[in-house]
């Protein structure tokens, strides 16, 4: 099992190390959107900010979902999920997939079982389906998929998995892609640039998004602000 080789890294806030790979949490991929440099100021120089009022509205109404769920969710596992899934649909939150090949890891906001597909949800605020929120739930989508791979059975059955964002609090699924083979060379191909940061050999670039900059978190701090 993976979390018998992890452990903490020791100079990347959040990330750790599993199977011998950095593994980072999948919504730094968003972050990485906004601005890379944010990512090395917060995890690598471990500067930290209080929450943004629109981090605190997202976690509330997160939290109520959450609650909501449980209250006629019934536990089961992974290979009993995907089994019954392959008769019926079923709906499961805060699904945790983790990619030791990739150094990815993360829990899916909702995914959608279905005899035909599986629909990876990312709730957002607001009805943009940015760059930055595309990559997030492509990085659920390849770290799902090697999720089913390690899992005798079930990897190879045939059904495609859909990218989808909906608006936080809402049934509002305002974009949605299948998880494509072009789609997730595009995400493979991110993480590995993720990984490079990491290791030292390509720099966090500064956005040059001055807007960006001006609601940043991290700009009393930033150089490039
Ligand atoms: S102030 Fe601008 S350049 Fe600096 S971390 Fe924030 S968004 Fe990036």
């Amino acid at each position: 099992m993976w979390n018998e080789n992890s452990k903490p890294h020791p100079q990347i806030k959040g990330a750790k190390i599993i199977e011998g790979k950095v593994n980072f949490p999948i919504s730094w991929l968003n972050q990485q959107g906004y601005c890379e440099y944010s990512i090395f100021l917060e995890y690598v120089e471990g500067i930290s900010t209080a929450d943004t009022p629109e981090m605190k509205k997202g976690q509330d109404i997160h939290q109520q979902l959450e609650e909501k769920f449980k209250e006629e969710a019934v536990p089961t596992t992974f290979n009993e999920m995907m089994e019954l899934s392959q008769k019926e649909e079923i709906l499961s939150r805060e699904l945790w997939v983790v990619s030791p090949e990739h150094g990815i890891r993360g829990f899916i906001d909702e995914i959608w079982l279905t005899p035909d597909e599986f629909v990876i949800i990312d709730d957002k605020p607001g009805t943009t389906a940015y760059y930055s929120t595309i990559n997030q739930v492509f990085g659920y989508c390849l770290a799902f998929k090697d999720t089913l791979q390690k899992e005798d059975n079930y990897g190879n059955d045939g059904r495609r998995i859909r990218a989808a964002l909906r608006e936080r609090g809402t049934d509002n699924i305002f974009w949605s892609a299948e998880f494509d083979q072009k789609a997730e060379n595009q995400i493979k191909s991110l993480v590995d640039r993720m990984q490079e940061l990491f290791n030292g050999s390509k720099s966090f670039l500064p956005t040059t998004n001055p807007r960006k900059c001006a609601k940043c978190r991290f700009r009393s701090y930033c150089e490039f602000k």
